[in-house]
């Protein structure tokens, strides 16, 4: 299917809604059914039906029907957030007595699901570095059912080769999700390589402009309705006709964001590279990068993220420089129009720290902004360091 007919015309019946350009947001909770036949079909197929908006609603069934089409999927479905879809693929694949094998250092709240929050429902979880997928292979146990992959994954971007893994799951009769949000659906597209669930935040890049969150998971009309039927129906984290409503319209302009976004990333990791107070780029598109060959296979392009280890022992140059960008807005997050750092620093306080990472990493996101704007602000901060 072509880029342009997805973004454009696919699931959009115009027709219906007095062929207004911009789809309708249908703002019910409710659809009323004819007769009770017409009632009695709804309920023996909810799935595929519009009865209550906890279950279908047009608006959302658009989003869905596009992303599943950019993801090379049967099927989709949204959530009021990522994290929503993320909890929702992996609940789908797992009972008591199960065993998960997970990336160490995924998405923090994935984080918090694997070690916190599956192991008070009996099910086991082994934390491995994804870059060597021996590890995966040595984790396996009888009772794993699920290998979880994040590639790139977050603030240190490494990755996994997806389509070993995948083989290798299915060698052991195990299933695979992979959160994709770092790629967005236009430059990763891992069910290509065999994975069973692709799950995104739909808040980065899909929305694009910090202005509503979402998530979806994708995959086989199989997997998606049993999805449907049991954790999306039961937790009721939904995604809301509106929040759709701003996701198709960040969606129209997706490939020229990711254009623009790619190439100004490019330009102001090239010029970070070249700088003595940048002691390391975690960036998978640098031809020095580890990973640099995996990343150019799996991947049709860099994206706007990448972290940057700068060249002191000194917390406080390290706030410095981060206090004194003009132009990056500190925060979470990363996909819209505008740049971001957030730094690792920032777990920090009065020497102690919880989590896995050195103090002097800053994980930058390029927006939309003009590059050489963007490496003016850059240059003026790291007279901190
Ligand atoms: C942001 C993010 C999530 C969570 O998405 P929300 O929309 O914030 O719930 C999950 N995975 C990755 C890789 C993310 O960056």
């Amino acid at each position: 299917m072509e880029l342009s007919y997805i973004l454009n015309e696919l699931g959009e019946d115009r027709e219906l809604y007095y062929n207004a350009v911009a789809p309708p947001i249908l703002q019910t909770s409710n659809f009323a059914c004819k007769t009770v036949d017409d009632m009695r079909r709804m309920l023996q197929n909810e799935a595929e039906s519009y009865l209550y908006t906890r279950g279908n609603n047009p608006t959302v069934t658009m989003l869905e029907q596009k992303l599943a089409a950019l993801e090379g999927a049967e099927h989709a479905i949204a959530f009021g957030s990522g994290i929503a879809a993320v909890s929702a693929a992996v609940l789908s694949q797992l009972n008591a007595g199960d065993h998960v094998v997970c990336i160490e250092k995924p998405y923090g709240w994935t984080n918090v699901l694997m070690k916190r929050f599956l192991p008070r429902f009996g099910v086991e979880v082994t934390m491995v570095d994804g870059t060597d997928t021996e590890n995966y292979r040595r984790a396996i146990r009888p009772n794993t059912k699920l290998l979880y992959m994040e590639s790139p994954n977050s603030f240190t971007f490494e990755l996994q080769d997806i389509a070993v893994i995948t083989a290798l799951a299915k060698q052991h009769g195990c299933s695979t999700i992979i959160d994709n949000s770092f790629a967005s659906p236009l430059y990763q597209n891992p069910i290509q390589f065999g994975v069973d669930l692709v799950v995104h935040s739909c808040t980065k890049y899909i929305g694009g402009h910090s202005d509503t969150m979402g998530g979806i998971i994708c995959g086989s009309r199989e997997m998606i309705n049993r999805i449907f039927e049991r954790e999306y129906m039961t937790l009721g984290a939904i995604l809301a006709p509106h929040d759709a409503w701003l996701l198709l319209r960040g969606l129209r302009t997706l490939p020229v964001r990711m254009e623009r976004v790619a190439a100004s990333t490019r330009k102001v990791v090239a010029w970070l590279e070249k700088h003595p107070k940048v002691d390391r780029i975690y960036y998978p598109f640098s031809p020095s990068h580890p990973q640099y060959e995996l990343a150019k296979r799996q991947m049709k392009s860099n994206t706007g993220q990448f972290t940057i280890a700068l060249r002191t022992d000194d917390i406080r140059k390290i706030d410095n420089f981060c206090n004194s960008l003009q132009h990056f807005l500190m925060a979470a997050s990363w996909g819209g129009h505008e740049s971001l750092i957030y730094p690792a620093a920032a777990y920090y306080s009065n020497g102690t720290h919880k989590g896995k990472l050195d103090f002097n990493l800053v994980r930058f996101y390029i927006g939309l902004e003009d590059p050489d704007y963007l490496i003016k602000d850059i240059e003026q901060a790291l007279v901190a360091i």
